[in-house]
């Protein structure tokens, strides 16, 4: 059960964190995104200390996780800019920063 955790990488914001790790999950690879609760604290830290980590359970399953972690970051990237003034990206329909849904 308890496997050798692996980082496996770090990723830009929490959003894209977890939508990794999401994907992952779908295919059968358990994950844990790491210092998430760091992010309150990011005035303090330097930014690479704050971002967030995907972790995947089971060291054993990395080559996968690599390949599947590969197809994720080179999906043509859907980019829109939210009405707040930010950019998402990473597939998201939805604003990571004010929550506003992606205009049709
Ligand atoms: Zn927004």
């Amino acid at each position: 059960m308890l496997g050798l955790m692996q980082r496996l990488t770090q990723a830009p914001n929490l959003a894209i964190a977890t939508l990794w790790a999401d994907a992952l999950a779908v295919e059968g690879i358990a994950t844990s995104v790491q210092r998430q609760y760091l992010s309150g604290l990011a005035g303090e830290l330097p930014p690479d200390q704050c971002l967030p980590e995907v972790w995947i359970r089971d060291a054993g399953q990395e080559t996968r996780a690599r390949e599947l972690l590969h197809h994720l970051q080179h999906v043509p990237q859907r980019r829109w800019l939210c009405a707040c003034g930010e950019w998402v990206e990473g597939g998201f329909e939805q604003c990571w920063s004010c929550t506003r849904m992606m205009p049709r």
